[in-house]
């Protein structure tokens, strides 16, 4: 999954600190972060254009600028590679902001094509800036923010009110009937494949009375037996996703929601494809039952 980096290290603990030339920046717009490209071997040792993130030294060389001049603050790191925030185009309309030739701005979900470093600093990295972005002004009194000096927050200088990320919980479940597994396509994925049914948790609810919900809800199903299987961060929707397992409670009619989804189906375990398992708990879900371990 995509936090699992080992031998790679995540330290996210907050501190304040100046930048290597050789750091990782992220020049967020907004909407879309400024990418290196780079020539990647593609199938058959064709040459493809991949992305990079780019490093602090080569965006300040590029701009005549040196270390002194960075604008930008310090993240977390993975091992001893820190990666800081642009903050050189903060205010500025995304439509003014300079793309220096090679580079580009680019969704979040390019950083899913790159190394398991890059991915998981570059998303998380994003989910950051984007949090930033959403606060410049204090939602209680209306007055510009500042970023808090001693811990991960936000602060209104003139209410004091404090903002924390936001990370919003997501539960996502394996439906299993006998050698079947619940599988659907939610209309906004622009993945055409087949995943599971997930939603985010309502005020009020456990994460399992929103398991029972959302499969209701999604596919008019009742589940029984519903068991943790794990979690993982999710920075393509701010989130924090929990997986469950779970066993269909009756009737196996599937009434479902098209408001939500374009597919929903029973699929026979040796008509699953497999799925890859390095990025989402949704495909170690499948690919747990597929192999058949028991649920
Ligand atoms: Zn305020």
């Amino acid at each position: 999954m995509i936090h699992d980096i080992l031998p790679h290290v995540l330290n996210n603990e907050f501190k304040v600190c100046d930048p290597k030339p050789t750091d990782f920046v992220i020049r967020y717009d907004g909407a879309k972060t400024l990418l290196k490209k780079v020539a990647t071997s593609g199938q058959e040792g064709a040459s493809a254009v991949g992305y990079a993130i780019p490093r602090v030294g080569e965006l300040l060389a590029l701009e005549g600028k040196t270390l002194a001049d960075f604008e930008g603050h310090y993240l977390f790191s993975i091992d001893d590679m820190a990666f800081f925030l642009d903050d050189s185009i903060e205010a500025k309309p995304a439509d003014t902001v300079a793309t220096p030739e090679g580079y580009e701005f680019m969704g979040s979900r390019t950083f899913r094509t790159m190394n398991p470093v890059e991915r998981m600093g570059g998303a998380t990295a994003v989910h950051i800036a984007h949090w930033e972005s959403l606060n410049k002004f204090c939602g209680k009194c209306g007055n510009v923010t500042i970023r808090g000096d001693h811990e991960r927050s936000i602060v209104c200088p003139k209410c004091g009110n404090v903002v924390y990320p936001r990370i919003s919980p997501v539960v996502i479940v394996a439906v299993r009937n006998g050698d079947k597994l619940l599988m659907a396509h939610n209309i906004d994925n622009p993945n055409p494949r087949l995943f599971l049914i997930s939603g985010f948790v309502e005020v009020g609810e456990s994460l399992e009375q929103a398991v029972h919900r959302e499969v209701m809800e999604e596919a008019g199903l009742r589940v029984k037996n519903i068991r943790y299987f794990g979690s993982q961060p999710w920075p393509f929707s701010d989130s924090m996703i929990a997986g469950f397992t779970a066993e269909l409670d009756g009737d196996d009619t599937i009434r479902m929601q098209k408001e939500e989804l374009s597919e929903a189906m029973w699929v026979k375990r040796e008509d699953i494809p497999e799925y890859e398992t390095d990025v989402s708990i949704s495909c170690c879900l499948i690919e747990n039952f597929r192999r058949g371990f028991t649920l």
